[in-house]
């Protein structure tokens, strides 16, 4: 048997975390087994579902890199079937048509309410209205009493009660299936053979088995994940932020480190928290999926993808950093120096934006300093150091830190001072502010000429100290 496994989205947003949880889970079971992953489009709730978040989806989904083996397919397209195997429910006296309308239903439900009950269906009504050319919807037929059994690979047998489960609705009146219909006849069809959903869906889970047994279909094996909460332990929703996967995309995160973790909400191997694609299809089985549900820690997933952009290759990070450094009108390539402003500024970085956020003083024309920097650092007493530092930098034939070095251990000892005192004016004449990489590092990325130049125009807006007394 081959392994079958589908994603089947409802297309009326983008791809949530939870639905990007459901879709990695049967993209790893399936790559697990050698098997195929499918994806299907649920487009049949025709009001909600938009063209734009079928791209959304598909996007998102190839960013992440799940890759389908067949789809997408869409409902919409496939009404045809759904209608020919909804009449030979029909013949077989699995399924009838209902002429009550939606009107006599909603005066039925009213009545029912106002004795305080639920409204059940009765096979009675069904007849109301017959007539040839009367719009009807079909039923499936079924069963008064009794137990509707649901074999689920995380949660064992879950039984229904029969009552629970009236007459509903296969095919509606504009020809359209119901999502429970169209479900079990594209899971039958697709021939797919294991289901990995969320366990909101469990409740519809009994209608399924109980089309499944009308058509005399194979049940798929079913496993009903546990949803994802929210830090508050209540079910994650837009309420706790961006919980789309291209907000986290827009962001600055790495798939890598969204796949990762999304994967270890609800699946676990031991202790081990960081995974690459290759070994979460190597280890990812149903047996490690947990019952209860996992809480999504905003915390991990950044610190995920902070080991990420310090762990992937640098050319790699510095090839997504740079069109946003387009994007900020930086005219960059990925050259030498990208890669080793890279190497540098992962060490202190969140998320690529934060990369593209830091990098401006490496690339600028003329450096801006933070006034609080500036005040603080930029003062006349550092004036003769940074002069000292400078002229001694500029009589180095080779510009290396090993050199560097040696200048300011040199200046230090002569004057002495401890680092920071030198450093931190320096940190502000090369970049600004007072947060960067190592000072050497900077200067070892900027070069000889720019270091000196840089240096020189902080000294000449150093305040002139008798001036500065005079006035
Ligand atoms: N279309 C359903 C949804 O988006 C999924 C149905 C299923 O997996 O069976 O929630």
């Amino acid at each position: 048997m081959t392994v079958r496994t589908r994603f089947a989205p409802s297309p009326t947003g983008s791809l949530h975390v939870g639905g990007a949880r459901t879709a990695i889970f049967n993209w790893l079971f399936a790559r697990h087994a050698g098997g195929q992953f499918i994806l299907r489009i649920e487009d049949t709730d025709r009001t909600r579902s938009t063209e734009e978040s079928i791209q959304e989806i598909t996007d998102a989904m190839e960013w992440l890199g799940l890759d389908w083996d067949e789809g997408p397919f869409r409902q919409s397209d496939r009404l045809d079937i759904y209608q020919k195997i909804a009449n030979e429910l029909l013949e077989s006296g699995h399924a009838y048509k209902c002429y009550v309308t939606s009107e006599e239903l909603e005066e039925k439900r009213k009545e029912a309410q106002s004795k305080g009950d639920v409204l059940r269906y009765k096979r009675e009504w069904a007849k109301l209205n017959e007539a040839p050319d009367e719009p009807y919807v079909i039923r499936l037929q079924t069963p008064d009493e009794g137990t509707i059994e649901v074999q689920d690979s995380l949660r064992g047998t879950v039984t229904f009660d029969a009552v629970e489960v009236d007459d509903f609705v296969i095919l509606k009146r504009d020809g359209f299936p119901t999502y429970n219909f169209a479900v079990v006849v594209d899971d039958a069809t697709m021939n797919i053979t294991h289901v990995i959903r969320g366990d909101d869906h469990l409740i519809n889970t009994p209608r399924q088995v109980l089309i499944y047994n009308a058509l005399s279909y194979d049940i798929p094996k079913m496993a009903h994940v546990s949803m994802i909460l929210g830090a508050d332990n209540k079910r994650l929703s837009k309420r706790h932020g961006a919980t789309s996967v291209v907000a986290y995309k827009d962001k600055g995160y790495l798939p890598e480190a969204i796949i990762n973790f999304l994967s270890r909400l609800g699946w676990s191997h031991g202790d081990q928290e960081i995974f690459t694609k290759t070994e979460l299809i190597e280890k990812f089985t149903l047996d490690n999926v947990g019952k209860s549900a996992a809480v999504f820690n905003e915390e991990k997933v950044e610190w995920l993808n902070s080991w990420y952009i310090k762990n992937e290759p640098p050319e790699k990070i510095a090839g997504l950093v740079l069109p946003l450094l387009k994007e900020k009108g930086l005219d960059v390539e990925l050259d030498e120096k990208l890669i080793k402003i890279v190497i540098e500024l992962s060490q202190r970085a969140k998320t690529l934006n934060d990369i593209a956020d830091m990098i401006g003083y490496f690339y600028a024309e003329e450096i801006k300093y933070d006034e609080k920097a500036a005040n603080k650092f930029l003062t006349p007493e550092i004036l003769p150091i940074l002069q000292d530092i400078t002229d001694r930098l500029s009589q180095l034939s080779d510009f290396n830190m090993d050199e560097m070095h040696k200048i300011f251990d040199q200046v230090m000892e002569e004057r002495e001072l401890k680092l920071g005192k030198i450093a931190q004016p320096v940190r502000v004449a090369l970049t600004g502010g007072t947060v960067s990489p190592g000072i050497f590092e900077v200067m070892d990325i900027l070069g000889k000429d720019e270091v000196i130049k840089r240096l020189n125009s902080a000294i000449s807006v150093i305040p002139d100290e008798e001036v500065s007394n005079e006035t």
